[in-house]
């Protein structure tokens, strides 16, 4: 292990039970976006060490007790939970040098949010959670029954989480994973190995978790998390990325019939009404930015009035300008780095592409010359924008925002709705009625009314359209890593 500023980090994985390196003893280097250094050494794990720990998560779902006993599994959550308090600020100093999150952001859904309640939530479910209930007694094929609905887990789950939020993706994943009865294969983004690694060490060290019940794969290459969806042994995978690689796992799981629930791309639009508080509500518009803009739900489409689109304009020209990013150790920084050089090169395309395709670039669109090392991207706005564009429509995962101007709400709507992604969006305007009826008519799967807040571990979380399918979190989400099994006694 190395020791770096504030946090030891673990660079073993978690398979069958025990930490361990990749079998060919390969590791690849974990790196800080905000410096571009190497951090570290992590597994490199191959499809063998993938399929050695998908086989275990199968022996641990057949031959252990995990799948019936819910006291066990409550109780290895509420170590888990009390485990992660404990290394709370290492966390915290972990994910801010691997993530480049900014501080602040720690302290909202990067960290604090999930810490909060993602472990409790499910493990209060495991004791409130109807799994049996009775139907009413059958006559059928004149025969005499009684008959029951019984909630069984699925058997094994494959876990595959990006890097963007990796911590609060992940436990809230394997949290209902696990305290629904499954087993798991995690697999984190080769970007952000850490927080994952030191999951496994803590299940390992600090839990009663049965060995095989919680496994953690890292590798450098994107198709060992494939073995995942072609493995037989796996029943379901819960998948957290972008739309493309969705689809693939659809595709590839389709040969074994896998249960799907993905979680992927979003193009959220703030609707802004015309009797709305501008002054108080456009700047909002800068939340964008929030880590350098990598955020599925983020609002990155701003649709004003034509009648007050001036004023709009300007408000958010300068709340954008006023956006705070730079160092994430900053406490004062709102925005950090991009990931990764491919993420912030892919951010400068989607900028040029706007320019070429007409939209009208106010603010940002380069590299920041003050920030030489790491890869940032200045935050960008744009106006007069088409809704047809392709910034306006292809998810840019930066610290971008398309500024749209409309005629009326029915015209607003329109504009919400004409995207290929459903996930998320927000309306505001002096009449709470007015906001309501809007957000009834956008086809997403959350929706802020004046500025509400949705997030929870038990709010249910996804899309609609190829935002995805499925939910995160909720009741809902849990419902989906459960069979249904109908029973019935012959009673003459
Ligand atoms: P990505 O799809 O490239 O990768 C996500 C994960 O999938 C990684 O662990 C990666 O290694 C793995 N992976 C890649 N190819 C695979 C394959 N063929 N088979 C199995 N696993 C594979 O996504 P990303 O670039 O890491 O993350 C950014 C994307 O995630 C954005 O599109 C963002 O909107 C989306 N996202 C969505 C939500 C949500 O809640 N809807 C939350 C966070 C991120």
């Amino acid at each position: 292990m190395s020791r770096t500023d504030g946090f030891t980090p673990e660079t073993r994985m978690l398979i069958d039970g025990s930490l361990v390196g990749a079998a060919s003893g390969k590791t690849f280097d974990n790196i800080n976006p905000a410096t571009e250094e190497v951090l570290g050494p992590v597994a490199d794990a191959s499809r063998e060490d993938m399929q050695r720990a998908i086989a275990a998560a199968r022996r641990a779902f057949e031959e252990t007790d995990w799948s019936t006993n819910r006291e066990l599994r409550k109780r290895c959550l509420e170590q888990l939970q009390d485990a992660l308090e404990a290394e709370r600020e290492e966390l915290r100093e972990e994910l801010i040098a691997e993530v480049g999150t900014p501080r602040s952001v720690t302290y909202m859904a990067q960290l604090e949010g999930p810490l909060a309640d993602a472990f409790r939530y499910p493990a209060k479910l495991i004791d409130e959670f109807p799994w049996e209930r009775s139907l009413s007694d059958g006559d059928a094929f004149g025969t005499h029954s009684a008959r029951a609905v019984w909630k069984e887990p699925l058997g094994v789950v494959g876990s595959i989480v990006p890097w963007n939020y990796p911590f609060e993706v992940t436990s809230n994943k394997i949290a209902q994973v696990l305290a629904t009865g499954n087993t798991t294969v995690l697999k984190p983004a080769p970007d952000t190995p850490w927080n994952a690694t030191r999951l496994g060490r803590l299940v390992a060290e600090k839990t009663d978790m049965p060995a095989g019940v919680f496994n953690v794969v890292t590798s450098s290459d994107h198709l060992v998390g494939e073995e995942l969806t072609l493995s037989p042994l796996v029943d379901m995978i819960s998948f957290t990325g972008s739309t493309v690689t969705g689809k693939r796992i659809m595709e590839k799981g389709a040969a074994t019939l896998k249960r799907v629930f993905l979680e992927l791309g979003g193009k959220s639009a703030m609707i802004v009404c015309d009797d709305a508080d501008f002054a108080s509500v456009v700047p909002a518009g800068s939340f964008v930015c929030m880590h350098a803009g990598q955020g599925c739900a983020m609002q990155t489409r701003m649709l004003l009035p034509r009648s007050r689109y001036d004023e709009g304009v300007e408000l958010i020209t300068q709340a954008m300008a006023a956006v705070a990013y730079g160092d994430p150790q900053d406490p004062a920084n709102f925005s950090g780095p991009l990931i990764s050089s491919r993420q912030r090169d892919r951010v400068l395309g989607y900028i040029a592409k706007g320019q070429e395709e007409g939209a009208k670039l106010v603010l940002g669109g380069g590299r920041p010359a003050h920030l030489p090392k790491g890869y940032y991207v200045e935050p960008t706005l744009f106006v007069d924008v088409d809704n047809s564009m392709t910034i306006a429509q292809e998810e840019i995962f930066g610290p971008v925002l398309c500024v749209i101007p409309y005629e009326d709400d029915d015209d607003a709507v329109r504009i919400a709705n004409e995207s290929a992604f459903g996930l998320s969006g927000g309306v505001f305007s002096a009449s709470e009625e007015r906001a309501t009826a809007i957000a009834r008519r956008v086809r997403t799967g959350s929706i802020g009314i004046n500025g509400g807040v949705w997030y929870g571990a038990d709010s249910p979380y996804g899309g609609y359209k190829t935002s995805g399918i499925g939910r995160q979190n909720g009741l809902e989400g849990f419902e989906q890593y459960l069979e249904t099994k109908a029973v019935a006694w012959l009673r003459p």
